[in-house]
This record gives structure tokens, C-alpha cells and sequence, in this order.
């Protein structure tokens, strides 16, 4: 097989997600034979550095031995049964210790299969909670501009990126929209936790105005990632708990993507305040599994789960299912994801990973086209612009960022940007000399993409 034989048979049959399909005649999908640690490998036997953890999923590599054997032992045990009903030990051991690993107070883990199905159970859910404790009213959401929580019609109406959900509108249901802490707005001068307390008066607004309507806040922790990475200050996450509890609104946070390690420490929630934040509903996936197989889980407190804790002709359960939720397979990866976490004590090594990923692209950001290089943890984006005053962004029609992308690609790296942003959310086994690499080809690629 050849990387053309393949992408032939593709082409014929696969519609492939995010992608107008016609790209494809002058940009073919890459077919990946194999993968080991952060490299692919094509059917041509060209390598690539996955630089963005196959969509912030993969976390400890592909192909990583301690997580495959741990899988190989549980298909020879239980591949799959259903979770109503029935139990099994990966689910019950995955809960206490997802339990026992996030913000105090979580205490029930409720399985879905992706991080979208995960958001809807939490909306489903605060909704749900309200009904059976007589506020019925309580029928409206409060998002923050530029979040992204999925893109099942719940989860895409609570988030607010236009180039996913603008099609859709007459379908969605309607949140209410607070101006988000993203820092790359602050006024020259003003530091991100100056901006991002500043910024919350939009939001004590709404809720002074809304509450009574209102279920839940859904945000995402400390960084917007699909939202081109942009990033705030924690101070906004404990000014936000501590608002939520003052007007009766439970929280969700979204760690779908800033969880397990990826800002610095292992769920974002916990860089607010003293001690962390936490939240009425946390949902997780993506790194859960290490980027192996879809699950997802949505935690929450003792007081939602006895709110629907009662006789079954009062009709007050939680009704919500997926075929595959809480499925074995993936519940033994994620156990083996948080062995891994403990056995590689990764959030250290992650530290200094993250130092050797600033000084690396600390240089990027006196290019002239270059409005900021930012960074939270793992996570670096670099912002592209035409003009680095007046920060005017390149025409989106020229495509500046696939430049990049496609450079990159020639130089070992995939660098898939988010329309102009340039960004790193490598596996946390990448080397510093493999950071440096990503780092000298980014500066290449934008060099290229800005000289057309
Ligand atoms: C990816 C993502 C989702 C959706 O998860 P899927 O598994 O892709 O459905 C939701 N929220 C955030 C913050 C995400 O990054």
C-alpha cells in the first residue's frame, strides 16, 4: 500500500470531518500507517511530529506500551456491557478515582462516549435539577463569547464560534453571550488578571439581570482552545464561583481540553483562587483516554445527585444514554492514562517542558507579523497578523495559517493552525529537542506564509 493508493480509496468513500472536501484535490489527506511515542508515519514512510496531540487528545504518545497492554487485558476480559443495569470494575474504579483526582465536592461520575455528549448531560442535567427542585423556570444558559463546547446541537448553541454554529442558529437554543476574559484584547499596559476581573462586570450583569432564569454558567477553564487558544486569567474562574453561588446558578467547567495536565496542572480549575475552584459539573474527555478511545465523564456534587435520588413514580430520574457509555475498553485506558500520570510524575516534567516550549518560541514574537506569542502549560499559540500595531489580521480568504501547515508538513510536523494561530499542544513525551524543532519550523512556515 502507498500513501496514493490509499488516498484514493479515501476520496472515494470518506467524508472527512472540519474539512471542505474540495481542499482536498490540491491537499489530500495524509494517510498514517502507524504511530509511535509523538511520531507518524505515512504509508510513504514519511514521519511526522504530531504537534497537536491528534486534536488534544493523545497525551503520553501513540502506540504507548503501558496503555496498550493495559487494553489488551481487558479485551480478554470484558469488551463491552451495558451500564444500566450492570456494572464492571474499570467504571467503578475509574469514578473513584476521578473522584478522588478533581475539585472537592464532585462526587458523582456520570459516563457518556465524547466530550460533546458530556457537555449535553451537564446541561441536561443543571436543567433537570432545577425541574425537580420546583424552579422550572430555569430554562436558560449563560456562555462566554469565543467558547467552544462541541458540536451536537446543545453543545454547539452553548458556544458561541461562529464558523461552526452561524449555519446552524435556527436550530439552537438560545444562551445568553457574557463578554469572555480573552487576553488578547487587554489594552496595551493591562495585565491579564487587571483584564480578566475588569471584564467580569459583563458577566455579574447578566447574572444580576438573569438569574432567576438562568441554570447554569458553562465555561472553559483558563483557555479557549478551539476558539484560536485564547487565554485568561484564573482570577476570572474564582470571581465566577464565587458570583454563581451568590445568585443560585450552578457551574459547568468544560475541562474537556484543559484537562489532564494540559495548562499546568491537572484539571485548570485548580489554579483559581487559594486552593482551586470548584465546579457544580466538570466534564472531561480527550486526554481521559490518552487520545485511545472515545469517553467521556461528567462529574458532579452530592446535592444534584440526591435532587433526582427518589421514588420511581415520582419520575424525577436522569434519563440520558449512549449505547457505549462507560465502555470497558475505554475506562482501562483511562485508568491506565492516571497510572502514567503518577508513574512519570508528568505534571513536573510538564513544567519544565512548558519553560523549554517559552524559550523556544520566545523569539517568534518579535517577527513583525507576529501580535503575540501566548502560552498556558502545554498549550503555546503564536497569533498571526498583517499588520503587528494595529493588530489587523491577515484577509481569513488567503489562508496564511495553511501555509504553515503545509511547510511543516515537509519538515516533519504536524502544525494544523486554528485559521491564522500557529499552535503547540504536543504529547507530554515529546523531547526539548524535538520542541526545538517544532519551533525553528514554525519560524520558517510563518516566514513563508507572510512573504506571499
Ligand atoms: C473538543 C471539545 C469538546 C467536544 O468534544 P468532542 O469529543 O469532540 O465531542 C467540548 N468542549 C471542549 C472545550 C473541547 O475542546
Amino acid at each position: 500500500m502507498t500513501n496514493d493508493e490509499l488516498i484514493r480509496r479515501d476520496l472515494a468513500t470518506v467524508w472527512h470531518p472540519c474539512t471542505q472536501m474540495k481542499d482536498t484535490e490540491t491537499m489530500a489527506p495524509i494517510p498514517i500507517r502507524r504511530g509511535e511515542g509523538v511520531w507518524l508515519e505515512d504509508f510513504d514512510g514519511n514521519r511526522y511530529i504530531d504537534a497537536v496531540s491528534s486534536w488534544w487528545v493523545n497525551i503520553f504518545g501513540h502506540a504507548n506500551p503501558a496503555i496498550n497492554d493495559r487494553i489488551k487485558t481487558q479485551l480478554d476480559t470484558l469488551e463491552h456491557v451495558m451500564l444500566a443495569g450492570f456494572s464492571h470494575e474499570p467504571a467503578v474504579e475509574l469514578a473513584e478515582r476521578l473522584i478522588a483526582a478533581t475539585p472537592a465536592g464532585l462526587t458523582r461520575a456520570f459516563y457518556a462516549d465524547n466530550g460533546s455528549a458530556a457537555v449535553e448531560v451537564a446541561l441536561k442535567m443543571s436543567f433537570h435539577y432545577w425541574r425537580n427542585t420546583g424552579h422550572g423556570d430555569k430554562t436558560r444558559f449563560i456562555n462566554l463569547s469565543n467558547s467552544y463546547h462541541g458540536e451536537t446541537l446543545g453543545a454547539l448553541a452553548v458556544g458561541d464560534v461562529a464558523l461552526y454554529k452561524k449555519t446552524y442558529e435556527p436550530l439552537l437554543l438560545k444562551p445568553l453571550t457574557a463578554r469572555g476574559p480573552d487576553c488578547y484584547h487587554r489594552e496595551p499596559g493591562v495585565s491579564w488578571a487587571e483584564h480578566s476581573r475588569a471584564v467580569f462586570a459583563d458577566m455579574e450583569a447578566l447574572l444580576a439581570e438573569h438569574a432567576h432564569e438562568t441554570c447554569a454558567v458553562i465555561v472553559e477553564p483558563l483557555l479557549q482552545c478551539a476558539g484560536h487558544m485564547r487565554m485568561y486569567d484564573p482570577v476570572y474562574l474564582e470571581l465566577l464561583r464565587e458570583a454563581c453561588d451568590r445568585y443560585g446558578v450552578h457551574l459547568i467547567a468544560d475541562e474537556i481540553a484543559t484537562g489532564f495536565g494540559r495548562t499546568g496542572t491537572l484539571f485548570a480549575c485548580e489554579q483559581a483562587g487559594e486552593g482551586g475552584i470548584s465546579p457544580d459539573f466538570m466534564c472531561v474527555s480527550k486526554g481521559l483516554t490518552a487520545g485511545y478511545l472515545p469517553l467521556s465523564v461528567t462529574l458532579t456534587t452530592e446535592d444534584v445527585y440526591r435532587a433526582f435520588y427518589d421514588d420511581y413514580a415520582n419520575m424525577s430520574a436522569f434519563l440520558h444514554s449512549h449505547s457505549y457509555t462507560g465502555n470497558p475498553l475505554a475506562c482501562a485506558a483511562a485508568l491506565a492514562t492516571l497510572d502514567e500520570f503518577e508513574r512519570r510524575d508528568q505534571i513536573t516534567v510538564n513544567r519544565r517542558l512548558a519553560t523549554h516550549m517559552a524559550n523556544a518560541l520566545a523569539p517568534l514574537a518579535e517577527h513583525p507579523n507576529v501580535a503575540e506569542v501566548r502560552q498556558v502549560g502545554m498549550v503555546a499559540a503564536v497569533e498571526l497578523v498583517a499588520d503587528k500595531a494595529t493588530r489587523t489580521p491577515f484577509d481569513w480568504r488567503e489562508r496564511r495559517g495553511l501555509d504553515v501547515y503545509r511547510h511543516a508538513l515537509t519538515r516533519g510536523a504536524l502544525l494544523r493552525p486554528l485559521g491564522d494561530v500557529i499552535y503547540f499542544m504536543p504529547p507530554y513525551v515529546i523531547t526539548p529537542e524535538q520542541i526545538d524543532h517544532l519551533a525553528a519550523v514554525a519560524a520558517e512556515g510563518i516566514e513563508r506564509a507572510v512573504s506571499t
